[in-house]
This record gives structure tokens, C-alpha cells and sequence, in this order.
């Protein structure tokens, strides 16, 4: 069997959503094995439904299932656990690789639940980001497991679930893994592009964006018939689009050491260092400013919220952008982060007059 190493580049981890039967895993199985990417094979035994009636999985029975793929293919195999029971009946099971999901990362009592259940063994675990866009709740996630001596823990940014319906089925939000990988440098940062998009015709996009950010690996889900598949049909590819997919990938480096380029992009960086220094005293200079109008209000007994004025500042700024390279999306956010700590300050101002 090959030896699963979380840490190697190039981590590929595929196979079905649901690991619905006997013949549908071992043929999905046999057929994505023959990727040579792929490292891990993935299928979720325990499903977490939205809404009760659906396939929830073929339970400790599919593990079985897993063990007979794994000497079927020498591929490493995983599963999500939830419970203390999942994770006994996993590790029975032998099961390589065992991740924690979305809807699990968010409850601190079923990661600690599951913390306690891996205590002494020398299980591999992901974490899957929470389905909330909650940094913390991810970091204690880890925390969780470093804490019970679970030393082989790696990361999966999945998305997050957001009420308004956008191009993807959980928005990527791409600076919170990316604030992740900050805190947590030594871990791996796997993409799951499949239940981000949603959708297989953005897998591609959403994968080549992860590696851009230096992403560690993918996991992506992957059926021997998709159409017909009992759950998250829409986002699990063909093992030959998986091949498609993965050959058109480009793994790009992370070290800019010793190359040509190394002299420009210093350049660079350090004309973007100048812009960086500037605009933090054009912005102090800014807020000077809000300081004296939140003087004037405070004297004045006006309210600090002046919603017409707001609204005329966003879209002055916002028509002026438009001949710009900025999006309207970074202005808007960019504005109104401005908004929110200029009102801070003015309140500060008129607290110290009170
Ligand atoms: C899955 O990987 O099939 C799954 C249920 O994922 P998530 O926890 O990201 O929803
Ligand atoms: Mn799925």
C-alpha cells in the first residue's frame, strides 16, 4: 500500500461524496486509481443531510466497502467522522485518513467528543473548515486535537454557507484559509473545489485559484456515474474528467529564491511597501479629519451615523472607481470598513466631550 504523508506536496484525495454500495465504490475506486495523482481515496460513509429522508449514508457496513478498495487499489483510504462511535468503528476499520466535516467543526462539543475518541492513537486528521465564516471555531478545532496529542492534522477549506445565492454553492471567502495558513504554517491547506463550486464545470477554476494561493492539495468528489449519484450529484466528476482536471492543473512555486525574477519582484515589493506607507498616512491623515467632524457633531448633539452623507460618499467614490482597475465589490467593502472605523472614531471623539 502506498504511505499516506499529509505533508507531501501534490496531496490528491478523490473518490464519491457517498460511499452508496459495494460495486459503485470498488468500480469508482479502480477507476480513479488509475490517476496516479491521486494519494487518498475519500468516501463518506455517515452523511449529514440538510433534511432528514435523504441518503445518509451506508454506515459502519461501507467501511468494509473501504478496506476492500484500498487492497483493491494500494490507495490510502478516508472518512468523515462525527461521533465517538464514527471514529471507533473508523479506526477499527483502519481507515488511513479520517476528516472532521463543516457541520461538525462548528459544535466544540462533537470536536471534543471526537479529540477524545483519536487520544493516544496516531490517527491522520483534516479539519474541515466550519460551514460559518467563524476563524475561531477552525482554530479551536485544532487546537482541540493538538490538545489531545493528534500530532498529523491537516486543514480543507470547503467554503461557507451564506444566504444569498452567488456563483458558488459555499462562497470560498479565500481570506480566512488564507488567515488560516498564516496561524498555522506547518499545516497543510487542502482545497475541496467540489463542494465550494457546487457545480463540476467550476472545479477547475475554483483548484487552479487554490494552487495560485499555494495550496497544499485538492480533495475532489469523484463517481463512476455521477448522474446517478445519491448525493451532491451535481459537483462529483467522471474519473476521467478527475484525469482532464488534474492534467490541466498547473502547480505553480511558492519560493522565489535564486530566480531570475528575484531581482524585480524585490522591485516591486518594495515600491508596494511605499504605497503601503502612504496610504497608511493618507488614511491617519483621513481620520484626522473624521476626528474634528465628530468634535463639531458632538458639540452640535448630531447623531455620528449621517446615512445621506454615507450614501453620497460610497457613490462618489464608486463612479470614480469606475474608470479604475479596482472592482466595485473591493471599493464597496474597502469604503465601508473606512465608514466603520471613521464612526469610531468620531464616537471616541464625542465620549472624551460628554
Ligand atoms: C463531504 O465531504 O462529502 C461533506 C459532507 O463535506 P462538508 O462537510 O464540506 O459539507
Ligand atoms: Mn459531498
Amino acid at each position: 500500500m502506498k504511505k499516506l504523508d499529509i505533508h507531501s506536496k501534490k496531496l490528491i484525495i478523490a473518490g464519491p461524496c457517498s460511499a452508496e454500495s459495494e460495486e459503485q465504490l470498488l468500480q469508482s475506486a479502480q477507476e480513479i486509481a488509475q490517476n496516479k495523482e491521486v494519494k487518498v481515496l475519500r468516501a463518506g460513509v455517515w452523511k449529514p443531510r440538510t433534511n432528514p429522508g435523504g441518503f445518509e449514508g451506508a454506515g459502519t457496513k461501507a467501511l468494509a466497502w473501504l478496506d476492500q478498495a484500498k487492497k483493491l487499489t494500494g490507495l490510502p483510504v478516508g472518512t468523515e467522522v462525527a461521533t465517538q462511535k464514527h471514529v471507533e468503528d473508523a479506526l477499527h476499520f483502519d481507515i488511513d485518513l479520517l476528516w472532521i466535516g463543516a457541520r461538525t467543526t462548528v459544535n466544540p462539543f462533537s470536536v471534543q467528543e471526537i479529540a477524545d475518541a483519536l487520544k493516544g492513537t496516531n490517527a491522520t486528521v483534516l479539519i474541515k473548515n466550519p460551514i460559518n465564516p467563524d476563524l475561531k471555531l477552525w482554530v479551536g478545532a485544532v487546537e482541540r486535537m493538538r490538545k489531545a496529542g493528534i500530532e498529523k492534522v491537516g486543514l480543507i477549506h470547503r467554503g461557507f454557507s451564506s444566504y444569498n445565492h452567488t456563483e458558488f454553492r459555499n462562497a470560498p471567502m479565500w481570506q480566512i484559509p488564507i488567515e488560516m495558513k498564516r496561524l498555522f504554517p506547518d499545516l497543510p491547506m487542502i482545497c475541496d473545489p467540489s463542494h465550494i463550486s457546487g457545480k463540476r464545470e467550476g472545479i477547475f477554476s475554483v483548484s487552479q485559484k487554490s494552487l495560485d494561493l499555494d495550496y497544499d492539495g485538492l480533495m475532489i468528489e469523484s463517481h463512476c456515474n455521477p448522474d446517478v449519484a445519491l448525493t451532491d450529484a451535481a459537483q462529483q466528476v467522471t474519473p476521467l474528467q478527475l484525469k482532464e482536471i488534474l492534467n490541466t492543473i498547473e502547480w505553480k512555486s511558492s519560493s522565489v529564491e535564486g530566480g531570475d525574477f528575484a531581482k524585480s519582484l524585490e522591485v516591486f515589493r518594495e515600491q508596494i511597501n511605499q504605497f503601503d506607507d502612504q496610504l497608511v498616512t493618507l488614511l491617519n491623515d483621513r481620520m484626522g479629519v473624521s476626528e474634528n467632524i465628530g468634535k463639531l457633531k458632538g458639540e452640535n448633539k448630531l447623531t455620528v451615523l449621517q446615512s445621506k452623507r454615507w450614501g453620497e460618499v460610497l457613490q462618489r467614490i464608486l463612479k470614480q472607481s469606475e474608470t479604475t482597475r479596482l472592482s466595485a465589490d473591493f471599493v464597496q467593502g474597502f469604503m465601508e470598513l473606512l465608514h466603520v472605523e471613521s464612526i469610531r472614531i468620531q464616537n471616541e471623539k464625542k465620549e472624551i466631550l460628554s
